[in-house]
């Protein structure tokens, strides 16, 4: 029986603790806004994302769990810019009277060459713009808990002060790509701003939603591109199926120059499981991949062709001891 009581007490501890039961909860859609937000908010309020690591946003089905994570949410933060085209119809479906709050709010967002009135959501790929992101969650949970203001503005003014370090950084270390090489192959069109923003050409096989189909045209053009500029490396991305660039890169005879994170952070162990992380670690792939000295085929056919000249000299000194042999041999009989 005493026991009972006790195991009582404990559960209701659990459940009923004034510290639980106070605790705010704030749903990202992603992983990489859900970091950003854990910046400011630190451990006041509890921070979750939708999207697991390491899945792609533009084609994820919400699951029932999440219908009951979202209902559960205090503040909802989406990247817009239908990045999240399932999450309108999850909040509806959940019931949540949560506020939500499209946190790209006030950037410039960059307009799709593609589809009229569509614009690109990776702005999260340029860090300059991320302070604008990392503003419009500071200001949400203000809203949330206004008594920790004071906390929210301090832990905003470090965090801004870490991305205006990385964006510094991934100026400096572009540059040690030579300027004709600063093309950036990838599968699917998320690094535009990154582009913008640090000077790089862009070139992706799909455009700006993995649901696009790939048509053999994409192809052809990426074949062009790579020819044209004789680029010594394209890349992959962390959350897409890399058969399709893998084959580009064997039949146009560059290497895969890394593994890109777009559209998710990493794992926790991985080089990218930070939002700073991920930018320094895509940064530092792009830079190593792109000065690499391109090889061009007509290079590797000469290599292939010519005969190495020690092999040469081997001959000839051969075909010299063999005339000696025979001039002696012949002087002999006389
Ligand atoms: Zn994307």
């Amino acid at each position: 029986m005493k026991k009972i009581i006790f195991l009582t007490i404990c559960c209701s501890f659990l459940f009923f603790n004034p510290l639980n039961a106070q605790k705010k909860t704030l749903i990202a859609t992603a992983s990489m806004m859900a970091d950003m937000a854990e910046n400011i908010a630190g451990d006041l309020i509890e921070i979750k994302y939708i999207v697991p690591r390491g899945q792609d946003p533009h084609l994820y089905k919400p699951t029932p769990s999440d219908v009951i994570m979202v209902q559960k949410a205090d503040l909802i933060i989406v990247n817009g810019l239908t990045f999240e085209g399932w999450i309108a119809k999850l909040i509806d479906n959940s019931g949540s009277s949560a506020e939500t709050v499209t946190i790209t709010k006030g950037i410039k967002p960059i307009e799709s060459s593609k589809y009229a009135n569509s614009f690109d959501p990776h702005a999260w790929m340029d860090v300059n713009q991320v302070l604008t992101y990392i503003e419009n969650i500071r200001n949400a949970l203000i809203v949330l808990l206004p008594e920790h203001e004071l906390i929210f503005r301090e832990n905003h003014d470090i965090y801004a002060a870490k991305l205006k370090e990385l964006d510094a950084f991934i100026f400096e270390e572009i540059k040690k790509i030579p300027e004709s090489q600063r093309i950036l192959i990838t599968s699917h069109d998320a690094f535009a701003y990154y582009g913008r923003r640090y000077g790089l050409r862009l070139e992706a096989i799909v455009g700006i939603s993995t649901e696009a189909e790939v048509q053999s045209s994409d192809i052809i053009r990426v074949h062009k591109v790579i020819k044209e500029s004789n680029v010594p490396a394209i890349f992959m991305e962390s959350t897409i199926n890399p058969k399709i660039l893998q084959q580009i890169a064997k039949d146009s005879d560059v290497v895969i120059g890394g593994e890109l994170y777009a559209d998710s952070l990493g794992d926790k162990n991985s080089p990218a499981s930070t939002y700073l992380d991920m930018l320094r670690s895509n940064t530092i792939t792009i830079v190593e991949g792109l000065t690499k000295k391109g090889i061009s085929k007509s290079e590797k056919l000469e290599t292939k062709d010519s005969i190495n000249p020690i092999f040469l000299y081997g001959i000839f000194i051969l075909i010299f001891i063999l005339i000696l042999f025979f001039i002696v041999k012949k002087l002999n009989k006389l």
